[in-house]
């Protein structure tokens, strides 16, 4: 795609690809004595998720959640509202929690202790990227696909304004500032 939003790429295709068969692997070995419900963060975790979902060799179950945080639009201020809950309950589930970045933080620790309140038999958390140095609170992640740089990125489920999901590698974001 000829853009001039498009930066330099960060993570490539075939990077991604890659790393998320290994995940496949790790997480297809940790869960064998219990599948996982995998819970996707719409919408930018979506990609992530079709890919990681068919390299886990376990037959997992699938439901999403839709939040929205409040503050500017490339950085978020750790208030976050749930636009579209779970179908499934999590009661003495196994929960996988599917991020697509990790950034100051907040967010996923706003998740993680509404997710906690729901009793699954566990939580943990595979996040696609985390960006280095910013989390204000530790974040425990069992799963990291790539440290990433703290810059702002697009592509693979990332968006600005709702454009550039659909690349299938992850790129810094060049243009003007989103509004
Ligand atoms: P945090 O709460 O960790 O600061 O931010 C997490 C959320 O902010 C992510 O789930 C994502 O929606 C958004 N976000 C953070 N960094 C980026 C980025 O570099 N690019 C895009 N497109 N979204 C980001």
């Amino acid at each position: 795609m000829n853009d001039p939003g498009i930066g330099p790429v960060i993570v490539d295709e075939h990077e991604l690809q890659t790393r998320i068969r290994e995940l496949g692997k790790e997480i297809t070995a940790d869960y064998a004595d219990g599948p996982p419900l995998l819970v996707g963060i719409l919408k930018g975790a979506f990609m992530f998720m079709a890919d990681l979902a068919r390299a886990i060799d376990l037959p997992v179950e699938f439901d999403f959640m839709a939040v929205s945080s409040y503050g500017s639009a490339t950085r978020t201020s750790g208030v976050v509202r749930i636009v579209k809950d779970l179908d499934l309950d999590l009661t003495d589930r196994h929960v996988l929690l599917v991020e697509d970045i990790v950034d100051s933080g907040l967010t996923l620790a706003y998740l993680r202790k509404n997710l906690k309140a729901r009793h699954p038999a566990s939580l943990e958390v595979c996040a696609l990227l985390v960006k280095e140095g910013l989390q204000k609170t530790d974040p425990d992640l069992k799963y990291v696909g790539f440290r990433i740089p703290p810059d702002f990125v697009i592509g693979y489920g990332l968006d600005v304004d709702e454009r550039y999901r659909n690349l299938p590698y992850v790129a810094r974001y060049a243009g003007p500032p989103p509004g």
